[in-house]
């Protein structure tokens, strides 16, 4: 008799976004670059999932330096019919390399961002389409530099928002109590990759590259393993 044993063996999949890659190095700092930040807190999360949630599949978007288009990242998800998707990035101010106070971590979910600043984050994040080839005809003509084109997002009404806003608010409690970083809170802004997923979706924000000592903290092997371990503890607590 075919009893299918199988289906809760590996009822759970988790898709891991390291943000940027090859070409598209994300934010710059004095030190770093944000692509290489984000890929090694994304692998060292995926391990410590794998190593101890064996019920858990991880997906990774990708493993090492490569370009990966947008719109393919929401797609590796959407195609392994993924629970949960993550998106993990690093901060930088408009100032650049010439430095900020600034400092802290935060998480956001697809929404109408309230703020500027939120609207600033989304066109930084948005804006590496333009590296892919057709993005005008990919992206149905969205423009990611124009405040227009993000009105779109005021009419999306996404049934993952309560679940995603969950997760969120896991992960910033773990980067104040696991470890110790600035909270600062979870927002909403018109984030592409979020669009796209059809499933609970954030993107993280680790920290800000162009603050001098958050970026040292940024890439000492300490600092990826603790950002890594609250981000693995927010999803413990999240799928209780
Ligand atoms: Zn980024």
């Amino acid at each position: 008799m075919g009893v299918c044993l199988s289906i809760s063996a590996q009822a759970y999949t988790i898709v891991i976004d390291a943000g940027h890659g090859g070409k598209d190095a994300g934010a710059i700092g004095r030190i770093s670059q944000e692509k290489n930040i984000n890929l090694s807190v994304a692998k060292e999360l995926g391990r410590l999932i794998e190593q101890n949630m064996p019920g858990t599949k991880v997906i990774y978007t990708r493993k090492t330096d490569v370009f990966v288009e947008l719109h393919e990242r929401a797609q590796i998800a959407n195609r392994a019919k993924a629970d949960l998707f993550i998106s993990i990035h690093t901060n930088s101010t408009a100032a650049g390399l010439k430095g900020t106070t600034t400092s802290g971590t935060e998480t956001y979910t697809l929404g109408m961002h309230r703020a500027a600043e939120n609207l600033e984050v989304a066109k930084r994040e948005n804006t590496v389409i333009t590296l892919e080839s057709n993005f005008e005809q990919k992206y149905e003509g969205f423009d990611p530099k124009s405040s227009e084109s993000y009105i779109i997002f005021e009419l999306m009404h996404d049934q993952n928002m309560a679940s995603s806003v969950n997760f969120a608010k896991e992960i910033q409690k773990q980067f104040r109590a696991t470890a110790g970083r600035i909270d600062r809170g979870v927002h909403q802004a018109g984030l592409l990759v979020l669009a796209r997923t059809s499933m609970p979706a954030v993107l993280v924000e680790l920290g800000y590259i162009n603050n001098a000592e958050e970026e040292k903290y940024l890439n000492t092997s300490a600092g990826v393993a603790t950002l890594a371990k609250s981000i693995y503890n927010a999803f413990v607590a999240y799928k209780k």
